[in-house]
């Protein structure tokens, strides 16, 4: 049987005051003002924090990853995104075997749950090397972790051609627990082509479609109108989710706006991974630097739903990373130049809100009825648990504590 938790004086989202919440059963089952003179029976089925005017917030969603990649960093540099996919397929013809990703990937999955993240999306690579491997790896640990972390997985072609063994894989794997299809056609030879097989696969046994759209530097967003264009013909508008458009950044104002609505007809939620690709693009310019994000402001003032992730965690395409979403929100809001505590209760939604509707969930935050999937934070508000990167006191998982930070910091003044 989940014990009750009873949460005392926490500070919730865009809410005035402080307030008692009660767990039940995995559940949020009442949220009331605190009252700082109630004295309460004690009640032996009921464990008691004092949440000391914190910041309960909803767990954290980490909506992009490649777990199966992660904790791969070696000595090698890899100076752009073309170099980090061979050394990453160097790496994984020289390790081939589900221990060796199960051992990388628990690091990384007790990273991200320690941080406060309490459900991800992960692509997992299918190709000549890996066959389906992986994704059956992943699956397992899905399964294995499901009472610590929601795990959705994207089965995606981590060839630069969708052969027809890898097709074949991809066919095999839609009788399995994927949510859906993914792929970076733009770095393909026939991306429209790549993209209209990966849609047939999907309707076929009832999938999403996740991709990497035009992970580049160059002014052409062909991949992205092509991507917005073919959900609307296979009638999935509101269930793709298109990662990077780092190239929407290179194009004029007006193929920009002309993109973005195809976006808003689509219904594509969008998911921008800063600490990647600042890393990753513009790595042959002298001088003033691209960036290699996309237009994050304009997106949020148009209402895409767009979200940030942390991408890759210490691996060739990003040697850094610790599975905290409040450091990849901190670090966008400096790349995106969105500094007011308006800006950082957008960028915290980003991490939090807005890709639970991109996973779909019904029902998601601190309220009566939502799963209790939470994060108590040493921090009176969203914006400034960003700014300290506040510490997490409890990590929960419906319910139960799956991590107790005990450390607290004492201002001996
Ligand atoms: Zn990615």
């Amino acid at each position: 049987m989940t014990e009750k938790i009873l949460f005392r004086n926490v500070h919730l989202f865009e809410k005035t005051g402080t307030f008692d919440v009660m767990l039940d059963n995995g559940f949020i089952d009442s949220v009331r003002p605190y009252l700082m003179d109630l004295v309460l029976a004690p009640d032996p089925e009921v464990r008691v924090i004092d949440g000391k005017a914190g910041f309960l917030s909803p767990g954290f969603i980490d909506l992009h990853l490649h777990l199966e990649k992660s904790q791969t960093i070696g000595e090698q540099e890899c100076p752009g995104l073309m170099d980090a996919i061979l050394s990453f397929k160097d790496y994984i013809r020289n390790h081939l075997s589900p221990e060796d990703i199960e051992r990388r990937v628990e690091k990384t999955m007790r990273d991200l749950i320690c941080h406060g993240t309490t459900s991800i999306r992960t692509h997992v690579s299918v190709d000549e090397i890996v066959g389906t491997m992986a994704v059956k790896t992943l699956l397992g640990m899905k399964e294995k972790y499901k009472d610590r972390l929601d795990m959705q997985i994207i089965a995606m072609v981590s060839s630069l051609t969708l052969s027809d063994d890898t097709y074949a894989h991809l066919d095999a794997l839609g009788d399995t627990d994927i949510l859906g299809y993914g792929a970076a056609p733009a770095l393909c030879d026939d991306p429209k082509m790549m993209i209209d097989r990966l849609f047939e696969l999907a309707k076929k046994h009832g999938k999403i479609m996740d991709l990497h759209i035009d992970e580049h530097d160059d002014p052409n967003v062909d991949v992205i109108d092509y991507f917005a264009d073919s959900i609307v013909q296979n009638d999935m508008i509101g269930q793709c989710t298109g990662g990077h458009l780092c190239a929407l950044s290179a194009v004029n104002q007006e193929k920009a706006n002309e993109t973005i609505s195809k976006i808003l007809v689509s219904g594509m939620h969008v998911v921008t991974l800063p600490s990647c690709n600042l890393y990753l693009m513009g790595r042959k310019d002298k001088g003033i630097v691209r960036r290699g994000t996309t237009r994050i402001r304009e997106l949020v003032e148009a209402g895409v739903n767009i979200s940030l992730a942390s991408d890759n965690i210490r691996d060739p395409f990003r040697p850094f990373g610790n599975g905290d979403m409040l450091e990849e929100m901190l670090l966008t809001a400096q790349v995106a130049q969105m500094g007011t505590y308006t800006d950082l209760r957008q960028i915290f939604r980003m991490g939090t809100y807005n890709p639970a509707r991109a996973m779909g969930y019904a029902s998601y935050g601190v309220e009566v009825g939502a799963p209790a999937d939470l994060v108590l934070l040493e921090a009176a508000s969203a914006e400034e648990a960003i700014l300290s990167r506040a510490t997490r006191r409890y990590v929960l998982k419906r319910g139960k504590i799956v991590c107790e930070n005990t450390t607290s910091t004492h201002w001996m003044l």
